[in-house]
This record gives C-alpha cells, structure tokens and sequence, in this order.
C-alpha cells in the first residue's frame, strides 16, 4: 500500500498558537494513548493516523509508557512514520512523555530525575526511529525530586536536539508556576500543559492550572475530553464488546457507568441533539469554546471518530443558558 496525504488537508483545520508561543497546534490533536498497542490490528492504526492526518491533525500525542504492553505505540507508530508517514515529518508535531512506570528498577520510574528523563527520551527517540520529538513532556508531578533537577533534565533535552519544546502534564498550579520561573530563567520553550479536562472533570479549574496557564502565557491541550468515551453515544445503550469499557477496561471499567453517570450522559446527549451535534462533538466544542483551551486531544477507535470528533469545530457557540445547563448536569 502507498499513502499520499489529501492536498485539501488544511483546508478546514484551525490552527491556534500554543500560549504565547510561535508553534500553532490544531484544534483538534489525536492521541495514541489507546488504540495503538499490540491488540489493535496496524491496518486499523494506519487508517486513523491517515484520517486524522488527511483532515489537518497535524498533532500525534505519545508517551513511552502507551500500549498495551508500554513501548508499543511509539513502536507501531515508528512504523508507521517509517512505511507512510516519513515525507510528512516537518508537517507534524509529534510529542511523547515520561514520568509514570515504564521500566524495572528504581530509574524507569514513577519518576522526574534526570537519569529517568533523559534515558526514557532515547529510548523513546529510538522506538519511533525518530531523530527528535517536538515536544517532551513531564508527565507527572514527583514531590521526591527536586523541580529543579527536573527541569534541568528538560533543558538538556532541549539543548541536545532531543525536543523542540518542553511540557508539563498533570501539574498544579502552583507547582506549575514554579517549574515555569525555573523554564524561563533557563531560557527553555516551555509552552504547553498537557492535563485531563472535560464536562464530568474539573479540576484544573480547582487546582489553578487553568488559571496560571492562561496568566503566563503558556496552553493548555486537555486529554480525555470525551472522559474516555463516557461523554459520547457509545454507553448510551450498553457496553458495545468494541468499545472501551468492552474490550480494553485498563483504565475504565463498567463501575464508571453508575446511574448517576447514565442520567448525566442521557441528559447531555438530550442537549447535543438539540443543539444538532453528537455528544461527543458538544463535549469538544464546550471545550474549544473556552479561550484557554489550546487544543482538544482525542482519542479514536476507528477513522469515523475521528471526522466526527474534528466536526465539534463547526458550532462552539453556546448560551449562558447551555452553559449553566451543563454546570448543573456535571454537578449531580
Ligand atoms: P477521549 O476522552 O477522547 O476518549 C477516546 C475514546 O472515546 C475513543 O477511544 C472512543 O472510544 C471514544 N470516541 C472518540 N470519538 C468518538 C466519537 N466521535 N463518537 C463516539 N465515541 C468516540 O480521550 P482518551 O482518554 O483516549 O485520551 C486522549 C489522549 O490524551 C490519549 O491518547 C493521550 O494522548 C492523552 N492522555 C494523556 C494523559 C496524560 O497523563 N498526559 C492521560 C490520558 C490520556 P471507543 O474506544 O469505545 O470507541
């Protein structure tokens, strides 16, 4: 099979500046979180990546640890840079992270030391045989190691060639700001927070990080903003056997689907209707409504969603009255 990207793929697409930063990111970015690991047969994996590319995704979010088993989504992405991808490579942002568990021993994690962070980003440079990524990411806060030593592990990153630009994922505010000064006195790009942020999860907008990014000029890409999938037509009638909850329940699982939860999702899906959007493009666009937001980060189990997750941008409009609505859905 040969791939040839669709000439029209910038055509919709909008792309919006990371913070104050010079890189602009698409509205809507794709993750390999899930989907993307040794269960999900390739031909499946190369038509998302071709869809999301053919449609201005110009934005592949990674980590070393997404599988199942950890490594194999940078692998199988590798792959398809190698076979497909490659003539694209200076029309693409691709990411990846450390910071959870990923090897045996006391350096592959949960961990922000140094030794951690720079060997983790080799192996991950090597995996996707890719000479740099354009953005590494901390992935999550550690309170054992010192901020500094991790953010200068970040600026060696930078310096060496290994990432274009430095994010933080998963952070506080406060902590945040604080890893911030250290960037910015080391004259490191860092321009973006990678954080979970949806209808159903608001914590960001407790914990600060809403708050200082947008104070300091730095964006905000939000991951999960489908809730894994609860914030769409899929659980509406049951567990399909394909989709999450039904074949890959790693990180959800059907106790997620409480009745609170269904009447939350009926009563959502009531208002998408009306508003003449699926569930899921509501969730996106409420997310995209919002000038924090940078980019939304979905994920995709098959092309379709993709296109449909990438339709969200046609209507981010909403009334006060919609607004309040879903405030006082998402707090029963
Ligand atoms: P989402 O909330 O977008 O959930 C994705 C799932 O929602 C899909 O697998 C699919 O479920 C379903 N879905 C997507 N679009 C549609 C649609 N249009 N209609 C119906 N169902 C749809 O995001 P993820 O939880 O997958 O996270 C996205 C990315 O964020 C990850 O890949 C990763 O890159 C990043 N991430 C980062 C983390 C961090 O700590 N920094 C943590 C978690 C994620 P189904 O499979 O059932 O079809």
């Amino acid at each position: 099979r040969q791939y040839t990207a669709d000439p029209t793929r910038y055509e919709s697409m909008r792309y919006v500046r990371s913070g104050d930063s010079g890189l602009k990111l698409p509205e809507v970015s794709l993750g390999l979180w899930h989907n993307f690991g040794d269960i999900t047969p390739f031909d499946t994996m190369c038509q998302i990546a071709f869809t999301a590319f053919d449609n201005g995704i110009t934005h592949f979010d990674l980590a070393n640890n997404y599988g199942p088993m950890t490594g194999a989504a940078e692998r199988n992405f590798g792959r398809i840079m190698h076979d497909y991808l490659r003539p694209y490579r200076d029309e693409m942002i691709i990411s990846s992270k450390a910071g959870y568990e990923m090897w045996p021993g006391p350096y592959g994690g949960v961990s922000g030391s140094r030794k951690y962070l720079i060997a983790s980003c080799d192996q991950s440079l090597e995996r996707m045989g890719l000479e740099y990524v354009d953005i590494f990411y901390h992935h999550c806060m550690d309170p054992e190691t010192p901020l500094e030593e991790t953010m200068l592990a970040l600026e060696q990153i930078v310096r060496s060639g290994r990432a274009l630009y430095v994010g933080l994922s998963n952070y506080d505010g406060p902590t945040m700001r604080k890893a911030a000064a250290i960037l910015d006195e080391l004259h490191v790009p860092f321009i973006i927070n990678q954080n979970r942020y949806n209808i159903f999860d608001r914590t960001i907008e407790r914990n600060g990080l809403k708050e200082e990014a947008h104070a300091l000029g730095k964006g905000l890409i939000t991951f999960s903003p489908l809730a894994q999938g609860l914030l769409t037509d899929r659980y509406l009638d049951g567990v399909p056997a394909d989709s999450r909850i039904g074949h890959d329940p790693r990180f959800l699982d059907k106790n997620a689907l409480t009745e609170t939860k269904l009447g939350q999702i009926r009563d959502l899906n009531k208002m998408a209707q009306q508003r003449d959007q699926t569930l899921a493009e509501m969730a996106l666009a409420w997310l995209l409504h919002d000038e924090t937001v940078t980019s939304v980060l979905v994920g995709a189990s098959r092309p379709q969603q993709v296109l449909d997750d990438i339709a969200a941008m046609n209507n981010t409009e909403f009334t006060q009255e919609e607004l309040d609505k879903i405030n006082e859905i998402s707090s029963r």
